[in-house]
């Protein structure tokens, strides 16, 4: 009995233990990514609704594990705000997505997104600076995209790090505008150039109702602000004929464009 006791709890410790190995395992392959060139950037288009021109491409990241396979951003991107490899990732990010900018129409932007702990970091502008100046890509082309997280706590240095990109001539959005804590008050008090309404209100949207009321009230508001409002996750023509009713002045989704490669960019612009 003693045996089979012994067993009994060595199997649940490892059942314990196996989320913190995983874990650990995942770190340490997330560590190696990098150097083995295992990130890829993804573009997704925007479009402006006036025009119905492609304007910009969001950069999204990709890990591509030789074992694991394809691991989503959203199975990384937190373990590396964690152990502080954002860092090193998101400079990686940003000297691509200014790099492959480059060879695009003159007019297009890159959007890329600024994780909150990168965004509090001490070397942010200093990295951006230096993206720009090894790509020449010009600072207008470039648009930072953060989330509500990145302007919790400390408003004067948020304010200070949004004002040092704005000089810059670098754009700001406002990512995912809806969700988590953001306050409708946070329009007011930071200098963004566009705010991105999450895919929530906007899919919702299709039934009416509070969704729809909230979706017309952040771009109502914004735009007397303003700012530019793109609607994200339009997936189907009924949500795109809905968001033009709604004073949105960009699009990002499935229905408009999927994220794909750098290279199958130039096909892209030419259909
Ligand atoms: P996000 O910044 O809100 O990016 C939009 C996400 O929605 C992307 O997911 C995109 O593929 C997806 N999406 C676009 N259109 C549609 C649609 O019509 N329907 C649906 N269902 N989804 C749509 P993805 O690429 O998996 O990225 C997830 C999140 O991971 C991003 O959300 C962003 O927060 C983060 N992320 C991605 N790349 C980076 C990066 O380079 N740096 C940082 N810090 N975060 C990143
Ligand atoms: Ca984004
Ligand atoms: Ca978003
Ligand atoms: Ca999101």
């Amino acid at each position: 009995a003693k045996r089979a006791g012994r067993g009994r709890f060595r199997v649940f410790e490892d059942g314990m233990d196996a989320a913190l190995r995983d874990r650990r395992e995942l770190e340490i392959d997330l560590r190696r990514a990098l150097a083995l060139k295992q990130f890829s950037l993804h573009y997704q288009p925007f479009i402006d609704l006036q025009t119905e021109r492609t304007i910009g491409f969001e950069a999204l990241i990709r890990w591509d594990h030789p074992v694991r396979g394809r691991v989503t951003p959203a199975d990384f991107i937190p373990l590396a705000e964690e152990t502080g490899l954002i860092s090193k990732i998101g400079e990686w990010v940003l000297r691509t997505a200014c790099a492959t900018a480059t060879t695009w129409p003159d007019e297009m932007s890159v959007a890329v997104n600024v994780s909150p702990v990168q965004f509090k970091s001490d070397n942010l502008i200093e990295t951006i600076v230096s993206a720009l100046a090894h790509s020449g890509l010009p600072a207008h082309r470039l648009e930072i995209e953060i989330t509500e997280g990145a302007l919790l706590e400390d408003t004067s240095n948020v304010l200070k790090t949004l004002h040092a990109l704005r000089d810059l001539g670098i754009r700001i959005s406002m990512d995912d505008f809806g969700t988590g804590y953001s306050s409708l008050s946070y329009l007011q008090k930071f200098p963004f150039n566009k705010i991105k309404i999450d895919r929530s209100f906007v899919q919702g949207a299709d039934e009416g109702g509070d969704n729809e009321a909230i979706l017309k009230a952040i771009a109502g508001l914004g735009l007397s602000l303003g700012m530019a409002i793109t609607a994200e996750g339009v997936e189907t023509p009924e949500q795109l004929a809905r968001i033009r009713g709604e004073q949105c002045t960009h699009v990002q989704g499935y229905f408009t464009g999927r994220p794909m490669p750098a290279d199958g960019i130039a096909t892209f612009l030419q259909a």
